[in-house]
């Protein structure tokens, strides 16, 4: 299935996506941040988006909408949890549902935990999931409204993706969450070596995101709660998994 994927910083440190069907050209925005980066990538493509997928209300992924959709009237879909203190959406959609991008098709997943209401957009022919402040690299985001039993929750749902799985998260957080990762699961040496691999691109101000599944199955914490050198490092040896992600994103917080 021919695809392409663009990654566009905006704002201090967050990152927007376009997704664009080979086959039909159609293009979707995935997350607003801001409008100006993206209508640039947009012009400089000459490509016309016909959606925007939102996954969150939080300002720093929506701001930038009204903007976007004066240059172009796109379809506006998003959670119909969220749906009263979202921008006013054309399509809302629930865990189950699909949304449709030319040939491609991407599944949506309510990966509640930051905020109550906050999906996931996980479209399998192209290889990629849009998690925004749910799974990112190497953490997972802050739980403004869920309990962290509801964000262990939707981590569950991203583990079910295939490995080779590109993780388009929203903010350039890495660095930090590397350091963060390094005191919960020391002793982890593909760890080691992404967080070296993450300070030489940062050093060069390249960035980190998106990532792959694979990657961070083996070295993000918040995926990791059954692993044995995490749960002797916490001291849990017999805890539950949730009760194991419940400290790690306890620790976090503190770090
Ligand atoms: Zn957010
Ligand atoms: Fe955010």
């Amino acid at each position: 299935m021919a695809y392409e994927l663009i990654t566009i910083p905006c704002l201090s440190d967050n990152y927007a996506y376009l997704l664009r069907c080979g086959t039909t050209g159609e293009v979707a925005v995935i997350d607003v941040p801001e409008a100006g980066p993206i209508l640039a990538a947009l012009e400089s493509r000459g490509w016309t988006p016909t959606q925007v997928w939102l996954t969150h209300h939080h300002y720093d992924h929506v701001d930038g909408l009204p903007d976007l959709l004066t240059a172009y009237p796109a379809q506006v879909v998003g959670a119909q949890a969220d749906a009263h203190r979202l921008p006013p959406l054309d399509l809302a959609v629930a865990e189950g549902d699909t949304v449709t991008l030319g040939n491609l098709t991407a599944e949506v997943i309510d990966v509640s935990g930051h905020t109550i209401g906050h999906i996931a957009f996980h479209v399998p022919a192209a290889k990629c999931a849009f998690t925004a402040d749910s799974l990112m690299a190497l953490g997972c985001g802050r739980l403004f409204e869920g309990t962290p039993a509801q964000m262990w929750d939707s981590m569950q749902k991203m583990l079910k993706w295939p490995d080779d799985t590109t993780i388009c998260s929203g903010h350039e957080y890495t660095a930090s969450n590397a350091k963060f990762a390094l005191t919960v699961d020391p002793g982890n040496a593909a760890l080691i070596s992404r967080a070296s691999e993450i300070t030489a691109a940062r050093a060069k101000g390249e960035p980190t995101v998106p990532s792959q599944l694979s990657t961070e199955r083996a070295t993000n914490p918040f995926l990791r709660p059954a692993d044995p050198g995490i749960r002797a490092t916490l001291g849990m040896p017999t805890a539950s998994d949730a009760d194991v992600f419940a400290e790690i994103r306890k620790r976090k917080d503190n770090f």
